[in-house]
């Protein structure tokens, strides 16, 4: 965790924020700017910058990241008319909170 870091303090509870998931090791909210009608992060409790120095040992927290999002995606009810899971990698990929997070959106008609 860092101090600095805007997911570090949404998961610390310093900015109050629905969540619709949370465990041991990860949380989902909606996010502030959606770009889609359903537009969710979910990111995992560990401070990880990016998706270029996730460890080994980190692997299986990204699947469980997934199977949240498809979980989040099917209580949304959007998982027939489908929707995108994106992570932005550094700043050309269009990252701009340097604490890991994967993108769902969706929702359109
Ligand atoms: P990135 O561009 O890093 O992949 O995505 C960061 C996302 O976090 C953006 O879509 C932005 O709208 C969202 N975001 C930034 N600050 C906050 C915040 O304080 N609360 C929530 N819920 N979302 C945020
Ligand atoms: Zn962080």
């Amino acid at each position: 965790m860092t101090n600095e870091c805007i997911f570090c303090k949404i998961i610390q509870g310093k900015i109050p924020t629905d969540f619709l998931y949370k465990d041991d090791d990860l949380v989902a909210f909606r996010d502030i700017n959606p770009q889609a009608p359903v537009h969710v992060l979910v990111v995992p409790v560990k401070h990880i910058p990016t998706i270029n120095v996730l460890a080994e040992d980190d692997l299986p927290l990204i699947g469980k990241m997934v199977a949240a999002a498809r979980d989040i995606a099917k209580n949304e009810k959007i998982s027939k008319s489908g929707y995108k899971l994106i992570f932005n990698v550094e700043k050309g990929g269009g990252q701009e909170i340097f604490h890991i997070h994967l993108h769902l959106v969706g929702g359109w008609k």
